[in-house]
């Protein structure tokens, strides 16, 4: 059974005024347990509003989600405990600190799911500062002590520690110089791995993308335009630029390599993939030529 999943999920903004806008229309999709899904489209194509029904945040207008077989809005009145299974990290999730100390605002989260457990609570608070990489002597700094990618990943763990089945993350690299990126995705890599959990990716960036997604959920216009794997929804480069949508940096010079007569075999996305390929071609000493 998916752990997640939306049916025919519609949603408009103001209906019936001169505002009403159809920002997503029959979203379709399943996560099942471990699944990692980034999610992609052009600003304005309605990732952040599909993501805000999956924790209950917004009601759709039509259709379902459903987490774990059950429709999250079956009783209403219980929606709270849903945002305690699916975990969402909002874009600039560091705006939203407010505690007196670090180790405080990570422990928020659980505290309001109502454990009252301090132990568990510290074991918590301590797994997930280490999963995001942050040293025990920051936790008791306050937040506005910390530098942008310290905030960040103080906010990433205030989700963590609630161990969510499904984790959401909006962004979560956006502003942060590329060795702070880097490192804060191979985290997320690394706490998915260990635990299991469903994550959902949403990003602009499409090497971000590649390293980390196993499936690719393609959104345009407020609708799914692709739901693939990784390396299918890449080898669709040139459906992807007419939506306005990259690929990363590596497809599009082995797409270039190929234009020009170069035999370098199915597509790469990542870096890793383009060295494993390239390697062999380059030992043989320019036989790669077609
Ligand atoms: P994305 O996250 O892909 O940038 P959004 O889900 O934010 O897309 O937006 C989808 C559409 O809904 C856009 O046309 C946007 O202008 C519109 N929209 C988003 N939020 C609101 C709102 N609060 N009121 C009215 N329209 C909105």
């Amino acid at each position: 059974m998916p752990v997640i999943e939306t049916r025919n999920l519609s949603y408009t903004y103001s209906p019936g005024t001169p505002f009403h806008k159809d920002a997503i229309t029959d979203i379709t999709f399943a996560a099942q347990k471990g699944d990692f899904i980034g999610i992609i489209g052009h600003t304005g194509s309605g990732k952040s509003t599909l993501v805000q029904h999956l924790n209950g945040l917004l009601r759709p207008t039509s259709g379902q989600v459903l987490v774990s077989g059950v429709d999250i809005w079956q009783q209403p009145k219980k929606i709270r405990s849903v945002r305690f299974k699916v975990g969402l990290v909002f874009q600039y999730p560091e705006h939203q600190l407010f505690e007196e100390t670090a180790y405080k605002d990570i422990a928020f989260g659980p505290k309001n799911m109502g454990l009252n457990n301090d132990d568990e609570i510290d074991k918590r608070v301590r797994l997930a500062a280490q999963f995001v990489g942050l040293r025990e002597e920051l936790l008791q700094k306050s937040p506005f002590e910390l530098s942008g990618g310290e905030k960040r990943r103080v906010a990433i763990a205030g989700v963590m520690a609630m161990q969510p089945d499904v984790l959401i993350l909006d962004e979560p690299t956006a502003g942060l110089d590329p060795r702070g990126r880097d490192m804060i995705l191979q985290q997320i890599l690394d706490y998915q791995k260990q635990n299991q959990t469903t994550v959902l990716l949403v990003s602009h960036n499409m090497e971000d993308i590649a390293r980390s997604a196993k499936k690719v959920l393609v959104m345009n216009h407020g609708r799914i335009v692709m739901l693939d794997e990784t390396a299918e929804v890449f080898s669709r480069a040139h459906e992807l630029e007419s939506i306005g949508l990259d690929v990363p940096a590596v497809t599009r010079i082995f797409m270039s390599l190929r234009k020009k007569g170069f035999n370098v075999g199915p597509n790469a996305y990542t870096v890793k993939q383009a060295y494993d390929r390239l390697l062999p071609l380059l030992k043989k000493g320019g036989s790669a030529n077609a």
